[in-house]
């Protein structure tokens, strides 16, 4: 079969490789029909995932038909439409059990498909703890409506989640790339009082006004000034910080009212400064790290019932003999690119 792999650092080449079959158990073998491209996935390719193994098949986005069941797993079988969640979790362990499934113990556990074990940018993909990897897909939801439940979207749901939004906050959302777009449409089910959107990119920000246009956007420059004219107490009562850019997490507390709830989604390049002496006394909760995956069954529901639609962010289609072509495309930001589905 052919699948894209991480041959070397700096180098990602379209190969023929065996299908995969069940090594264990509680495996399942799926057929992909969609996967897509991810900032991750080039974070592998320019060296700065550490614990990326050369020779695996990148892609941990993606969607597809169960093939094959060990005879362990028991949610699942042969036939079966699902999505594939980015983090293989036991859930056993107790981390798993609070429900913090990214810090599963679990030999396999964490951010496995795709990174250090063969990924989904392939013909066929094995999934390791099956029963908690594989959500079924609801009959009517399509796959390209499917695509992203096990990664971007489950990462906005979880930045929502965490941030205890209330009717009456405005809420800021550092960010509009893919990220930040399926933060956005988790947060508009939370119904605060105000969203605003802010992005160095123009045409993000159009985007943004497009598809949502009771949400205020404003570019980085007037953002000060913009959250203090457009809050109730003087800055935004929730920040989302999903940018991950050298200045955004200073704009994420700075723009934060005193008691505010600033979320840290973004994974940042190099360390972030806390300087805690300018934000004595204004009280606030910092929450960070990385998507609990967990809730996938929740937002196949939400798109079932049409609450969540993040069809708009596949800007480009490609056939998976092109994938070289979609990379190109999506690394250098070309042609208003969003995000890059690929036919497996
Ligand atoms: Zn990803
Ligand atoms: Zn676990």
């Amino acid at each position: 079969m052919l699948a894209y792999t991480y041959t070397a650092p700096g180098k990602f080449e379209l190969c023929e490789k065996p299908k995969p079959v069940l090594l264990d158990d509680r495996d399942a073998i799926v057929k992909v029909t969609l996967a897509s491209i991810c900032t991750s996935d080039l974070h592998i390719k320019h060296g700065s995932v550490p614990r990326a193994v050369p020779g695996i098949t990148v892609g941990h986005e993606m969607v597809g038909i169960v093939e094959q069941v060990g005879a362990a797993v028991t949610t699942v079988r042969p036939g079966d439409r699902v999505t594939v969640n980015v983090e293989t979790f036991c859930g056993e362990c107790f981390f798993c059990q609070n429900g913090w499934v990214n810090n599963c113990t679990d030999p396999d556990g964490g951010w496995a498909l795709g990174c250090r074990i063969d990924g989904g940018q392939a013909e066929y993909v094995r999934v390791p703890h099956a029963d908690q990897g594989l959500d079924k897909i609801p009959d009517g939801v399509t796959d390209r409506q499917a695509l992203f439940v096990g990664d971007l979207l489950a990462t906005g749901y979880w930045a929502a989640q965490i941030s205890e939004i209330k009717p009456q906050d405005t809420v800021l959302i550092l960010g509009a790339g893919p990220t930040g777009l399926c933060t956005l449409q988790c947060v508009l089910l939370k119904h605060p009082k105000r969203i605003i959107v802010c992005d160095p990119d123009v045409q993000r920000l159009d985007f943004v006004r497009r598809h949502y246009p009771d949400v205020l956007t404003v570019s980085t420059e007037n953002l000060a000034e913009f959250v203090r004219a457009n809050s109730d107490h003087g800055g935004a009562d929730t920040v989302l910080e999903v940018a991950g850019s050298a200045t955004s997490f200073r704009m994420a507390w700075e723009s934060a009212r005193p008691n505010a709830i600033v979320t840290v989604v973004a994974l940042y390049d190099q360390p972030q400064i806390l300087p805690l002496p300018d934000m004595y006394g204004k009280n606030l909760t910092f929450k960070t790290g990385g998507v609990d995956g967990c809730n996938c069954a929740e937002t196949l529901r939400l798109i079932k019932q049409g609450k969540i639609d993040t069809t708009p962010l596949i800007t480009h289609t490609f056939p998976l003999r092109e994938i070289e072509a979609a990379y190109a495309l999506f690394e250098n930001r070309q042609d208003g690119v969003i995000k890059v589905a690929i036919e497996c």
